[in-house]
Protein backbone atom coordinates (compact mmCIF):
# COMPACT_ATOMS: atom_id res chain seq x y z
CA UNK A 1 0.00 0.00 0.00
CA UNK A 2 1.66 3.62 -0.85
CA UNK A 3 0.55 6.84 0.18
CA UNK A 4 -0.25 8.94 -2.38
CA UNK A 5 2.30 11.61 -2.52
CA UNK A 6 -0.08 14.43 -3.97
CA UNK A 7 -3.23 13.78 -2.47
CA UNK A 8 -2.28 12.18 1.20
CA UNK A 9 -4.95 9.14 -0.05
CA UNK A 10 -3.59 5.46 0.08
CA UNK A 11 -3.56 3.09 -3.10
CA UNK A 12 -2.52 0.22 -3.97
CA UNK A 13 -0.62 0.99 -6.86
CA UNK A 14 1.46 4.17 -9.15
CA UNK A 15 -1.98 4.22 -11.32
CA UNK A 16 -4.35 4.20 -8.52
CA UNK A 17 -2.15 6.95 -7.19
CA UNK A 18 -2.22 9.12 -10.53
CA UNK A 19 -5.78 8.46 -10.76
CA UNK A 20 -6.44 9.59 -7.11
CA UNK A 21 -3.98 12.55 -8.18
CA UNK A 22 -6.69 13.49 -10.77
CA UNK A 23 -9.60 13.39 -8.35
CA UNK A 24 -7.36 15.68 -6.35
CA UNK A 25 -7.27 17.68 -8.42
CA UNK A 26 -10.35 18.14 -9.65
CA UNK A 27 -11.36 18.75 -6.37
CA UNK A 28 -8.91 21.42 -5.75
CA UNK A 29 -9.87 22.95 -9.30
CA UNK A 30 -13.94 22.72 -8.25
CA UNK A 31 -13.06 24.66 -4.98
CA UNK A 32 -10.65 27.39 -6.66
CA UNK A 33 -13.65 27.48 -9.16
CA UNK A 34 -16.16 28.02 -6.53
CA UNK A 35 -14.89 30.83 -5.00
CA UNK A 36 -13.50 32.28 -8.21
CA UNK A 37 -17.24 32.70 -9.08
CA UNK A 38 -18.25 33.79 -5.55
CA UNK A 39 -15.49 36.87 -6.07
CA UNK A 40 -17.12 37.44 -9.69
CA UNK A 41 -20.42 37.16 -8.13
CA UNK A 42 -19.18 40.06 -5.46
CA UNK A 43 -17.44 42.16 -7.97
CA UNK A 44 -20.80 41.94 -9.90
CA UNK A 45 -22.71 43.76 -7.08
CA UNK A 46 -20.12 45.79 -6.13
CA UNK A 47 -20.03 47.09 -9.60
CA UNK A 48 -23.43 46.43 -10.36
CA UNK A 49 -24.31 50.40 -9.93
CA UNK A 50 -21.72 51.57 -12.23
CA UNK A 51 -22.55 49.12 -14.83
CA UNK A 52 -26.19 50.64 -14.54
CA UNK A 53 -24.80 53.97 -15.37
CA UNK A 54 -25.47 55.51 -12.37
CA UNK A 55 -22.38 57.71 -10.27
CA UNK A 56 -21.31 55.96 -7.13
CA UNK A 57 -22.24 58.03 -4.26
CA UNK A 58 -20.75 58.52 -0.55
CA UNK A 59 -23.05 59.40 2.24
CA UNK A 60 -22.42 60.66 5.51
CA UNK A 61 -21.62 57.68 6.45
CA UNK A 62 -19.38 56.27 3.65
CA UNK A 63 -19.44 53.79 0.84
CA UNK A 64 -22.05 51.51 1.22
CA UNK A 65 -20.43 48.42 -0.60
CA UNK A 66 -19.56 46.58 1.74
CA UNK A 67 -22.45 47.13 3.88
CA UNK A 68 -24.33 45.99 0.79
CA UNK A 69 -22.70 42.26 0.24
CA UNK A 70 -23.03 41.86 4.33
CA UNK A 71 -27.20 42.53 3.94
CA UNK A 72 -27.23 40.27 1.11
CA UNK A 73 -26.00 37.67 3.19
CA UNK A 74 -29.12 38.16 5.83
CA UNK A 75 -31.25 38.21 2.94
CA UNK A 76 -30.65 35.37 1.97
CA UNK A 77 -31.10 33.51 5.58
CA UNK A 78 -34.24 35.62 5.80
CA UNK A 79 -35.37 34.18 2.99
CA UNK A 80 -34.91 30.72 4.39
CA UNK A 81 -37.01 31.34 7.17
CA UNK A 82 -40.77 30.59 6.12
CA UNK A 83 -42.82 32.78 6.90
CA UNK A 84 -45.76 32.46 5.07
CA UNK A 85 -48.76 33.98 6.25
CA UNK A 86 -50.87 31.99 7.26
CA UNK A 87 -49.88 31.24 10.27
CA UNK A 88 -46.82 33.78 9.63
CA UNK A 89 -43.84 32.70 12.35
CA UNK A 90 -42.66 35.85 12.28
CA UNK A 91 -40.93 35.15 15.50
CA UNK A 92 -38.13 33.00 14.07
CA UNK A 93 -37.56 36.10 11.64
CA UNK A 94 -37.59 38.64 14.11
CA UNK A 95 -35.02 35.87 16.73
CA UNK A 96 -32.85 36.16 13.29
CA UNK A 97 -32.43 39.77 13.46
CA UNK A 98 -32.26 40.75 16.94
CA UNK A 99 -29.17 38.38 16.72
CA UNK A 100 -27.46 40.67 14.47
CA UNK A 101 -28.63 43.86 16.32
CA UNK A 102 -27.26 42.18 19.53
CA UNK A 103 -23.53 41.58 17.94
CA UNK A 104 -23.94 45.36 16.82
CA UNK A 105 -23.96 46.95 20.62
CA UNK A 106 -28.08 47.69 19.80
CA UNK A 107 -30.52 46.02 22.32
CA UNK A 108 -33.57 44.86 20.55
CA UNK A 109 -36.77 44.34 22.27
CA UNK A 110 -39.70 41.90 20.91
CA UNK A 111 -43.58 42.78 20.66
CA UNK A 112 -45.77 39.78 21.41
CA UNK A 113 -48.72 39.68 19.92
CA UNK A 114 -49.56 36.50 19.22
CA UNK A 115 -48.58 33.03 19.97
CA UNK A 116 -45.40 32.48 17.55
CA UNK A 117 -45.81 35.98 15.68
CA UNK A 118 -43.30 38.83 17.20
CA UNK A 119 -42.96 41.87 16.00
CA UNK A 120 -38.82 43.54 16.76
CA UNK A 121 -38.27 47.23 17.39
CA UNK A 122 -35.35 48.82 18.10
CA UNK A 123 -34.00 52.24 18.71
CA UNK A 124 -31.33 54.64 17.84
CA UNK A 125 -31.30 57.72 20.63
CA UNK A 126 -30.62 61.30 19.60
CA UNK A 127 -30.57 62.31 23.27
CA UNK A 128 -31.82 61.43 26.82
CA UNK A 129 -35.80 62.93 25.87
CA UNK A 130 -37.25 60.71 23.01
CA UNK A 131 -39.44 63.39 20.81
CA UNK A 132 -42.04 61.18 18.83
CA UNK A 133 -42.74 64.03 16.89
CA UNK A 134 -39.37 64.03 15.05
CA UNK A 135 -38.53 60.34 15.15
CA UNK A 136 -37.94 58.34 11.91
CA UNK A 137 -39.44 55.38 11.68
CA UNK A 138 -38.43 52.15 8.99
CA UNK A 139 -40.74 49.82 9.25
CA UNK A 140 -41.18 46.44 6.56
CA UNK A 141 -42.89 43.21 6.77
CA UNK A 142 -41.53 39.99 7.60
CA UNK A 143 -44.50 38.01 6.63
CA UNK A 144 -44.98 36.75 3.00
CA UNK A 145 -48.09 35.28 1.25
CA UNK A 146 -47.85 31.72 0.17
CA UNK A 147 -46.39 29.80 -2.61
CA UNK A 148 -47.95 27.28 -5.32
CA UNK A 149 -44.24 25.42 -5.61
CA UNK A 150 -44.77 23.03 -8.35
CA UNK A 151 -45.12 26.53 -10.31
CA UNK A 152 -41.16 27.30 -9.01
CA UNK A 153 -38.49 26.87 -11.22
CA UNK A 154 -36.04 26.88 -7.64
CA UNK A 155 -36.80 26.50 -3.89
CA UNK A 156 -38.79 29.38 -2.96
CA UNK A 157 -37.07 28.99 0.34
CA UNK A 158 -34.07 28.15 -0.65
CA UNK A 159 -31.79 31.58 -0.61
CA UNK A 160 -31.34 30.05 -4.40
CA UNK A 161 -28.65 32.73 -5.70
CA UNK A 162 -28.81 32.59 -9.60
CA UNK A 163 -28.01 34.52 -12.56
CA UNK A 164 -27.66 37.79 -10.26
CA UNK A 165 -30.86 37.37 -8.84
CA UNK A 166 -31.48 36.36 -5.53
CA UNK A 167 -35.16 33.96 -5.87
CA UNK A 168 -37.53 33.34 -3.05
CA UNK A 169 -40.53 34.29 -1.78
CA UNK A 170 -40.24 37.83 0.30
CA UNK A 171 -37.18 38.78 -1.77
CA UNK A 172 -38.76 41.40 -2.83
CA UNK A 173 -42.03 41.95 -0.85
CA UNK A 174 -41.08 42.52 1.72
CA UNK A 175 -37.52 41.38 2.86
CA UNK A 176 -35.70 42.99 0.83
CA UNK A 177 -36.78 46.03 2.32
CA UNK A 178 -36.30 44.76 5.65
CA UNK A 179 -33.07 44.09 5.24
CA UNK A 180 -32.12 47.60 3.66
CA UNK A 181 -34.11 49.25 6.56
CA UNK A 182 -31.61 46.94 8.74
CA UNK A 183 -28.44 48.11 6.82
CA UNK A 184 -29.28 51.91 6.80
CA UNK A 185 -29.79 51.91 11.08
CA UNK A 186 -26.78 49.61 11.70
CA UNK A 187 -24.65 51.73 9.11
CA UNK A 188 -25.80 54.98 11.42
CA UNK A 189 -24.75 52.85 14.52
CA UNK A 190 -20.96 51.60 13.11
CA UNK A 191 -20.52 55.28 12.03
CA UNK A 192 -21.27 56.52 15.91
CA UNK A 193 -22.68 59.77 13.77
CA UNK A 194 -24.23 62.53 16.01
CA UNK A 195 -28.45 62.04 15.55
CA UNK A 196 -31.04 64.98 15.25
CA UNK A 197 -33.72 62.47 16.34
CA UNK A 198 -34.42 59.49 17.03
CA UNK A 199 -34.62 56.62 14.59
CA UNK A 200 -36.43 53.25 14.65
CA UNK A 201 -36.38 49.99 13.22
CA UNK A 202 -39.79 48.13 13.23
CA UNK A 203 -40.09 44.58 11.80
CA UNK A 204 -43.80 44.12 11.49
CA UNK A 205 -45.98 40.96 11.51
CA UNK A 206 -49.57 39.79 9.56
CA UNK A 207 -48.85 42.33 7.11
CA UNK A 208 -50.77 40.26 3.98
CA UNK A 209 -52.98 38.90 6.23
CA UNK A 210 -54.05 42.16 8.08
CA UNK A 211 -55.51 39.68 11.17
CA UNK A 212 -54.79 39.13 14.42
CA UNK A 213 -51.38 40.33 14.58
CA UNK A 214 -51.28 43.30 12.23
CA UNK A 215 -50.42 47.06 12.85
CA UNK A 216 -53.42 47.94 13.94
CA UNK A 217 -53.09 45.57 16.74
CA UNK A 218 -49.49 46.54 17.37
CA UNK A 219 -50.43 50.36 16.79
CA UNK A 220 -53.21 49.48 20.01
CA UNK A 221 -50.53 47.35 22.11
CA UNK A 222 -47.46 48.84 21.42
CA UNK A 223 -47.79 52.58 20.15
CA UNK A 224 -45.01 54.47 22.83
CA UNK A 225 -42.79 51.93 21.44
CA UNK A 226 -42.42 53.08 18.02
CA UNK A 227 -44.43 56.48 17.69
CA UNK A 228 -42.88 58.89 15.01
CA UNK A 229 -43.90 61.48 12.81
CA UNK A 230 -42.03 59.73 10.03
CA UNK A 231 -42.00 57.12 8.19
CA UNK A 232 -40.45 55.01 5.04
CA UNK A 233 -42.78 51.86 4.13
CA UNK A 234 -43.00 49.93 0.97
CA UNK A 235 -45.44 51.13 -1.62
CA UNK A 236 -42.93 52.90 -3.93
CA UNK A 237 -40.70 51.90 -6.52
CA UNK A 238 -37.56 52.69 -8.75
CA UNK A 239 -38.93 52.11 -12.20
CA UNK A 240 -35.29 50.44 -14.37
CA UNK A 241 -36.24 50.38 -18.51
CA UNK A 242 -33.59 49.21 -20.87
CA UNK A 243 -31.31 49.15 -17.81
CA UNK A 244 -31.60 52.61 -17.05
CA UNK A 245 -33.56 54.45 -13.85
CA UNK A 246 -36.61 55.94 -15.93
CA UNK A 247 -38.18 57.32 -12.95
CA UNK A 248 -38.49 57.08 -9.28
CA UNK A 249 -42.18 56.70 -7.28
CA UNK A 250 -42.66 57.78 -3.78
CA UNK A 251 -46.12 56.32 -2.23
CA UNK A 252 -47.81 59.48 -0.40
CA UNK A 253 -51.24 58.49 -0.86
CA UNK A 254 -53.48 55.24 -1.39
CA UNK A 255 -57.32 53.70 -2.30
CA UNK A 256 -59.47 52.97 -0.03
CA UNK A 257 -60.46 49.30 -0.13
CA UNK A 258 -64.48 48.33 0.48
CA UNK A 259 -66.21 45.00 -0.17
CA UNK A 260 -70.07 45.30 -1.53
CA UNK A 261 -71.93 42.15 -1.42
CA UNK A 262 -74.32 42.23 -4.16
CA UNK A 263 -77.51 40.06 -3.17
CA UNK A 264 -80.16 38.83 -5.62
CA UNK A 265 -83.32 36.71 -4.24
CA UNK A 266 -86.21 34.59 -5.91
CA UNK A 267 -88.32 31.53 -5.57
CA UNK A 268 -86.68 28.67 -5.45
CA UNK A 269 -88.02 25.50 -7.12
CA UNK A 270 -87.11 22.56 -9.76
CA UNK A 271 -85.16 23.74 -12.79
CA UNK A 272 -87.31 21.45 -14.97
CA UNK A 273 -89.93 24.32 -14.82
CA UNK A 274 -87.74 27.67 -14.72
CA UNK A 275 -89.40 31.06 -14.37
CA UNK A 276 -88.24 34.77 -15.16
CA UNK A 277 -87.23 35.90 -10.98
CA UNK A 278 -84.31 33.14 -11.03
CA UNK A 279 -82.04 34.74 -8.59
CA UNK A 280 -78.98 33.41 -10.55
CA UNK A 281 -80.03 35.37 -13.73
CA UNK A 282 -80.92 38.44 -11.86
CA UNK A 283 -77.31 38.24 -9.91
CA UNK A 284 -75.51 37.57 -13.36
CA UNK A 285 -77.55 40.56 -14.99
CA UNK A 286 -76.49 42.75 -11.99
CA UNK A 287 -72.90 41.50 -12.33
CA UNK A 288 -72.53 42.38 -16.00
CA UNK A 289 -73.31 45.55 -15.55
CA UNK A 290 -71.62 46.62 -12.44
CA UNK A 291 -68.63 44.99 -14.06
CA UNK A 292 -69.20 47.25 -17.15
CA UNK A 293 -69.23 50.78 -14.77
CA UNK A 294 -66.60 52.98 -15.34
CA UNK A 295 -66.55 55.95 -12.58
CA UNK A 296 -65.92 59.40 -13.59
CA UNK A 297 -61.80 61.05 -13.31
CA UNK A 298 -60.84 63.27 -10.46
CA UNK A 299 -57.23 64.04 -10.46
CA UNK A 300 -55.99 64.47 -6.86
CA UNK A 301 -53.27 66.78 -6.23
CA UNK A 302 -50.47 63.77 -6.29
CA UNK A 303 -51.67 62.15 -9.41
CA UNK A 304 -51.96 65.83 -11.26
CA UNK A 305 -48.32 65.52 -10.27
CA UNK A 306 -47.29 62.44 -11.38
CA UNK A 307 -48.43 62.90 -14.77
CA UNK A 308 -46.74 66.09 -14.97
CA UNK A 309 -43.56 64.39 -14.06
CA UNK A 310 -44.12 60.98 -16.07
CA UNK A 311 -45.19 63.45 -19.07
CA UNK A 312 -41.67 64.69 -19.70
CA UNK A 313 -40.06 61.28 -20.05
CA UNK A 314 -42.55 59.06 -21.80
CA UNK A 315 -42.89 58.30 -25.07
CA UNK A 316 -44.26 61.35 -27.07
CA UNK A 317 -47.45 59.96 -28.03
CA UNK A 318 -48.29 59.15 -24.50
CA UNK A 319 -46.62 62.36 -23.29
CA UNK A 320 -48.97 64.26 -25.50
CA UNK A 321 -51.61 63.09 -23.87
CA UNK A 322 -50.37 63.43 -19.87
CA UNK A 323 -50.07 67.47 -20.57
CA UNK A 324 -53.55 67.62 -21.77
CA UNK A 325 -55.32 65.23 -19.64
CA UNK A 326 -57.13 68.59 -18.16
CA UNK A 327 -57.68 70.33 -21.24
CA UNK A 328 -60.99 71.64 -22.10
CA UNK A 329 -61.52 70.57 -25.38
CA UNK A 330 -59.19 67.33 -25.14
CA UNK A 331 -58.88 66.19 -21.51
CA UNK A 332 -61.24 63.72 -21.71
CA UNK A 333 -60.53 61.99 -25.04
CA UNK A 334 -56.58 61.94 -23.05
CA UNK A 335 -57.94 60.55 -19.67
CA UNK A 336 -60.02 57.68 -22.18
CA UNK A 337 -56.29 57.27 -23.93
CA UNK A 338 -54.42 56.93 -21.10
CA UNK A 339 -56.87 55.10 -19.34
CA UNK A 340 -56.40 52.22 -22.34
CA UNK A 341 -52.69 52.62 -21.89
CA UNK A 342 -52.28 51.25 -18.89
CA UNK A 343 -54.72 49.67 -16.34
CA UNK A 344 -52.65 51.56 -13.61
CA UNK A 345 -52.94 54.85 -14.77
CA UNK A 346 -56.80 53.88 -15.21
CA UNK A 347 -56.75 52.73 -11.23
CA UNK A 348 -55.04 56.39 -10.32
CA UNK A 349 -57.82 58.06 -11.95
CA UNK A 350 -60.93 57.52 -10.45
CA UNK A 351 -63.00 54.85 -8.02
CA UNK A 352 -62.70 51.34 -9.91
CA UNK A 353 -65.19 48.41 -9.58
CA UNK A 354 -64.09 44.75 -9.66
CA UNK A 355 -66.58 41.49 -8.87
CA UNK A 356 -64.48 39.32 -7.02
CA UNK A 357 -66.37 36.47 -5.96
CA UNK A 358 -69.67 34.60 -7.24
CA UNK A 359 -71.80 32.13 -4.96
CA UNK A 360 -74.65 30.49 -6.06
CA UNK A 361 -76.46 27.10 -6.04
CA UNK A 362 -76.24 23.46 -4.93
CA UNK A 363 -77.40 21.25 -7.52
CA UNK A 364 -77.51 20.90 -10.99
CA UNK A 365 -81.76 20.84 -10.76
CA UNK A 366 -81.79 23.21 -7.85
CA UNK A 367 -83.05 26.52 -8.33
CA UNK A 368 -81.60 28.31 -5.77
CA UNK A 369 -83.61 31.10 -3.54
CA UNK A 370 -80.76 33.23 -3.23
CA UNK A 371 -77.30 34.22 -5.43
CA UNK A 372 -74.30 36.31 -4.28
CA UNK A 373 -71.30 37.94 -5.60
CA UNK A 374 -68.30 40.54 -4.12
CA UNK A 375 -67.40 43.30 -5.58
CA UNK A 376 -64.26 45.26 -4.49
CA UNK A 377 -64.68 48.70 -4.96
CA UNK A 378 -61.49 51.04 -4.62
CA UNK A 379 -61.93 54.55 -3.39
CA UNK A 380 -60.04 57.66 -4.37
CA UNK A 381 -58.87 59.33 -0.92
CA UNK A 382 -61.87 61.69 -0.18
CA UNK A 383 -64.73 59.58 -2.06
CA UNK A 384 -66.81 57.40 0.00
CA UNK A 385 -68.33 54.43 -1.06
CA UNK A 386 -72.63 55.74 -0.63
CA UNK A 387 -71.96 57.81 -3.71
CA UNK A 388 -70.25 54.56 -5.83
CA UNK A 389 -72.57 52.21 -4.38
CA UNK A 390 -75.47 54.53 -5.26
CA UNK A 391 -74.45 54.60 -8.24
CA UNK A 392 -74.41 51.36 -8.49
CA UNK A 393 -77.90 50.78 -7.36
CA UNK A 394 -79.47 53.00 -10.10
CA UNK A 395 -77.33 50.75 -12.72
CA UNK A 396 -78.60 47.69 -11.51
CA UNK A 397 -81.96 48.85 -11.62
CA UNK A 398 -83.57 45.74 -10.05
CA UNK A 399 -85.91 45.36 -7.39
CA UNK A 400 -85.02 41.64 -6.67
CA UNK A 401 -81.44 42.90 -6.43
CA UNK A 402 -79.53 44.62 -3.17
CA UNK A 403 -76.33 45.88 -2.38
CA UNK A 404 -74.58 45.82 0.97
CA UNK A 405 -71.51 47.88 2.21
CA UNK A 406 -69.58 45.55 4.18
CA UNK A 407 -67.87 46.56 7.50
CA UNK A 408 -64.27 45.68 6.65
CA UNK A 409 -63.95 48.33 4.91
CA UNK A 410 -59.87 50.42 4.39
CA UNK A 411 -58.74 52.86 5.80
CA UNK A 412 -59.45 56.38 4.63
CA UNK A 413 -56.27 57.84 5.55
CA UNK A 414 -55.00 61.62 4.61
CA UNK A 415 -52.16 61.74 2.04
CA UNK A 416 -48.94 63.00 3.23
CA UNK A 417 -48.06 66.22 2.26
CA UNK A 418 -45.16 66.46 -0.25
CA UNK A 419 -43.51 69.39 1.13
CA UNK A 420 -42.46 68.08 4.26
CA UNK A 421 -38.32 67.76 5.41
CA UNK A 422 -38.45 64.17 4.60
CA UNK A 423 -40.42 63.81 1.49
CA UNK A 424 -37.62 66.52 -0.16
CA UNK A 425 -35.02 64.57 1.15
CA UNK A 426 -36.44 61.41 -0.29
CA UNK A 427 -37.10 63.78 -3.58
CA UNK A 428 -33.01 65.09 -3.71
CA UNK A 429 -31.33 62.22 -2.51
CA UNK A 430 -33.18 59.67 -4.94
CA UNK A 431 -32.50 62.21 -7.65
CA UNK A 432 -29.32 62.26 -6.62
CA UNK A 433 -28.80 58.52 -6.80
CA UNK A 434 -29.89 57.82 -10.12
CA UNK A 435 -28.59 60.66 -12.16
CA UNK A 436 -31.21 63.07 -11.84
CA UNK A 437 -34.04 60.89 -12.86
CA UNK A 438 -37.60 62.78 -12.19
CA UNK A 439 -38.86 61.47 -8.34
CA UNK A 440 -42.72 61.49 -8.10
CA UNK A 441 -44.97 61.46 -5.75
CA UNK A 442 -47.28 58.50 -5.88
CA UNK A 443 -50.61 57.42 -5.16
CA UNK A 444 -51.14 53.32 -5.01
CA UNK A 445 -54.00 51.41 -6.09
CA UNK A 446 -53.11 48.73 -3.79
CA UNK A 447 -53.62 49.42 0.56
CA UNK A 448 -50.38 49.38 2.73
CA UNK A 449 -49.42 49.35 6.25
CA UNK A 450 -48.91 53.18 5.74
CA UNK A 451 -53.06 54.54 5.70
CA UNK A 452 -52.68 53.10 10.12
CA UNK A 453 -49.44 55.54 10.26
CA UNK A 454 -51.21 57.80 8.67
CA UNK A 455 -54.32 58.04 10.88
CA UNK A 456 -51.71 58.33 13.37
CA UNK A 457 -50.78 61.60 12.25
CA UNK A 458 -47.63 60.31 10.47
CA UNK A 459 -45.90 61.16 7.75
CA UNK A 460 -45.26 58.37 5.75
CA UNK A 461 -43.78 57.31 2.17
CA UNK A 462 -43.73 54.44 0.23
CA UNK A 463 -40.18 53.58 -1.03
CA UNK A 464 -38.96 50.20 -2.46
CA UNK A 465 -35.47 51.22 -3.03
CA UNK A 466 -34.53 48.87 -5.85
CA UNK A 467 -34.37 49.40 -9.19
CA UNK A 468 -36.38 46.44 -11.03
CA UNK A 469 -37.80 46.13 -14.54
CA UNK A 470 -41.46 45.44 -14.81
CA UNK A 471 -41.03 41.79 -15.56
CA UNK A 472 -39.36 41.76 -12.16
CA UNK A 473 -41.83 43.99 -10.24
CA UNK A 474 -44.81 41.72 -11.93
CA UNK A 475 -43.45 39.00 -9.70
CA UNK A 476 -44.48 40.40 -6.53
CA UNK A 477 -47.04 37.53 -4.86
CA UNK A 478 -46.20 35.51 -8.18
CA UNK A 479 -44.02 32.45 -9.15
CA UNK A 480 -40.41 32.48 -9.00
CA UNK A 481 -40.42 36.23 -7.32
CA UNK A 482 -36.57 37.22 -7.37
CA UNK A 483 -34.87 40.39 -6.77
CA UNK A 484 -32.16 41.53 -8.83
CA UNK A 485 -29.06 41.63 -6.87
CA UNK A 486 -27.12 44.89 -8.74
CA UNK A 487 -30.77 46.55 -7.81
CA UNK A 488 -30.32 45.20 -4.23
CA UNK A 489 -27.04 46.89 -3.60
CA UNK A 490 -27.99 50.17 -4.92
CA UNK A 491 -31.31 50.23 -2.97
CA UNK A 492 -29.26 49.76 0.24
CA UNK A 493 -26.80 52.76 -0.85
CA UNK A 494 -30.15 55.29 -1.43
CA UNK A 495 -31.79 54.13 1.55
CA UNK A 496 -28.92 54.78 3.99
CA UNK A 497 -28.16 57.90 2.24
CA UNK A 498 -31.67 59.03 2.55
CA UNK A 499 -31.96 57.65 6.65
CA UNK A 500 -28.61 59.78 7.01
CA UNK A 501 -29.32 62.84 5.09
CA UNK A 502 -32.43 63.30 6.63
CA UNK A 503 -31.25 62.00 10.76
CA UNK A 504 -27.17 62.93 11.34
CA UNK A 505 -26.18 66.55 11.85
CA UNK A 506 -23.26 67.23 9.93
ZN1 LIG B 1 -45.52 43.92 1.16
Amino acid sequence: MLVCFFTGSKTDSPWGCFLSWKRGCAAVFVVMLFFAEARLLRAQVAQAPAAMGIPQSESVVGNTNALAREAQDWLVELVKINTTNPPGNEQASAKYIAGILTKEGITPEFLDVAPGRSALVARLRSSAVADPSKALLLVAHMDVVGVDKSKWTVDPFGGVIKDGYLYGRGSIDDKGMLVANLAAFIALKRGNVHLNRDVIFLATTDEEQFGEASLKILIAKYWDKFAAGFAINEGGKVVLKNGKVQYVAIQAAEKVPVDVSVIAKGPSGHSSVPTRDNAVVHLAAAVGKIGAYTAPVHLTSITRRYFEGLAAIEDDEIGKWMRVIEAPDRGEHAQRMLSDANPMWNSMMRDTVAPTILQAGVRANVIPSEARAVVNIRLLPGDTADVVVGELRKLVNDPAVTLEIQPDAGLAAPNSALDTQLYTTMVKVSAQEFGGAPVLPFMSAGATDSAQLRLHSVQAYGLRPFPMAAEDDRRVHGDDERLPLAGFAKGVDLMTRIVAEFSVTK
